[in-house]
């Protein structure tokens, strides 16, 4: 398996596949772990957990390295990443004995209460885009609820799947608990299928979520899916417009545009439009594309030529049918996966910017007179997963994020970020199921009802 740094575009690591017959052996020992590590007193369990958040802060350099080095992301913001992991292994080890205790619930019966048992060794299928954070945000519930864990990362940070098995292993958790497998998407099937395996969670594209949907179901294996997004941001006219267009910025080039809950489509009220999109431009404008380990780079590369060049056409299509470009939108004379800062307005139904995910640094305006016009431009997408509405009208916004916009989740007045608090997930083609918080810790465990007459 290939590493390739999107920036300079060279090979920065080869790690040899692991054979069918290697993965099945890895099964067998994480299945193995379970049957003990399932009986460890989560005071212990938290101990192990507490000590790999203060690992990842100890060589959050290193880590930070490789991170940029393997997808590109500025490594201030692979810092970042680290420093979020820390926190929800702290968060994790704080909480999952409260969030697993018995519930009571009063019956005729004596006692009756529902209890919350890990159900074995959960499969986690990670993309590239947060290498550490999405596989933590799997790794420390699930670990602490007393299941085994198996990861297969995206094909292009071997080296990210590796150091984290390492840590956990440095951590002192007992061997096999956690192990990751190099390799590819379409050899995953057959892991899937292994009785052993008692779950999967997903994130990536819709189309992997089907595959691997489809590949659990006819195994009768519960699956979770984070996928793709499509945010619609919307902006009333009473909107602070300056700081509204600097957190829309944010929200949108923030990993180089690569993230699920990026900011994408910013709906704006006609009084209000021309405005926006003044200051918006500024910000998107100053953006400065460059070397990831430079701290004046505000965006990297995108983590593979191939996203960028597919992300060009989505660009290039929707302005062949009408979409105006406002600035960017072309590819960089360089060797690396460039994308500048792209804003695009005039975006019709029939473009690939109004239907489809643009996973980059490109955003989408759209004029609206009215906000019943806002909500359905908002909802007419696939996508379901987060949202956001600027105003300073509390109850209108509150009304707005609780009925109005179809989504896993909308913040009024900032742009949308996951925290180990709060539940993370999607509706409609941006998934099923929830991560983080109560409900994350809840999805891969057997909530079995006891009854005592
Ligand atoms: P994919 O969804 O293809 O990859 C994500 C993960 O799923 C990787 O580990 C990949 O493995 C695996 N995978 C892909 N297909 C299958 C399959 N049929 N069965 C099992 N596992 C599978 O993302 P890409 O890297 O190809 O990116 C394409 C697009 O996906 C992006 O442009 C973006 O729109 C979306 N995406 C969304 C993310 C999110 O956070 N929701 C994250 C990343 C991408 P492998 O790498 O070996 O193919």
């Amino acid at each position: 398996m290939k590493a390739i740094n999107p920036f300079t575009g060279k090979v920065c690591g080869i790690y040899p596949k692991h054979t069918e017959k290697e993965v099945i052996q890895i099964i067998d020992k994480v299945d193995l772990a379970f049957k003990s590590w399932k009986r460890v007193a989560f005071a212990d369990r938290a101990k192990y957990m507490f000590r790999l958040g203060e690992l990842l802060l100890e060589k959050k350099d290193w880590l930070s390295d490789l991170i940029s080095t393997e997808m590109g992301k500025v490594k201030k913001e692979a810092g970042g990443e680290v420093e979020k992991c820390a926190w929800v292994c702290r968060y994790y080890a704080e909480n999952a004995e409260a969030f697993l205790k018995n519930e009571t619930i009063k019956t005729e019966a004596s006692l009756s209460f529902v209890s919350f048992q890990p159900v074995g060794t959960i499969l986690a299928i990670m993309p590239w885009n947060f290498p550490f954070w999405q596989v933590f945000r799997f790794l420390a519930p699930n670990l602490m609820a007393g299941n085994t864990g198996l990861l297969k990362h995206a094909s292009n940070v071997p080296g990210c799947a590796l150091a984290i098995e390492q840590l956990v292993g440095e951590a002192g958790f007992p061997e096999d608990v956690f192990r990751a497998v190099l390799i590819s998407g379409s050899e995953t099937k057959s892991v899937i299928e292994n009785a052993k395996i008692k779950g999967v969670t997903l994130t990536g594209s819709t189309p992997a979520g089907k595959a691997v949907a489809a590949a659990a179901g006819a195994v009768l294996k519960k699956t979770v899916l984070e996928l793709g997004g499509s945010d619609p941001y919307v902006i009333l006219e009473d909107a602070d417009i300056a700081e509204a267009a600097g957190l829309c910025a944010s929200g949108r080039l923030l990993n180089a545009g690569q993230s699920c809950i990026g900011a994408k489509r910013f709906i704006v009220m006609d009084a209000v439009y021309d405005e926006f999109k003044a200051e918006f431009l500024k910000h998107m404008q100053a953006a400065v594309f460059g070397d990831p380990m430079d701290d004046k780079t505000t965006i990297g590369p995108m983590a593979r030529t191939d996203l960028r060049d597919e992300l060009h056409e989505q660009v290039t299509k929707s302005v062949e049918k009408g979409a105006a470009i406002l600035c960017g939108g072309f590819v960089p004379q360089a060797e690396a996966a460039f994308y500048p800062a792209t804003v695009l307005e005039n975006v019709k139904p029939g473009m690939p910017a109004y239907h489809e995910e643009l996973f980059g640094p490109v955003a989408s305006l759209f004029r609206v007179y009215n906000l019943e016009e806002a909500v359905s431009i908002a909802n007419d997408t696939v996508f379901g997963l987060g949202a956001a509405v600027f105003t300073r009208d509390h109850e209108k916004g509150l009304k707005l994020a609780e009925t109005g916009v179809e989504s896993g989740c909308v913040f009024i007045n900032d742009f949308v970020k996951s925290d180990p608090r709060l539940p993370f997930g999607g509706v409609k083609e941006s998934g099923y199921g929830r991560e983080l918080s109560l409900l994350g810790i809840r999805e891969f465990v057997n909530a079995k009802t006891v009854v005592l007459k």
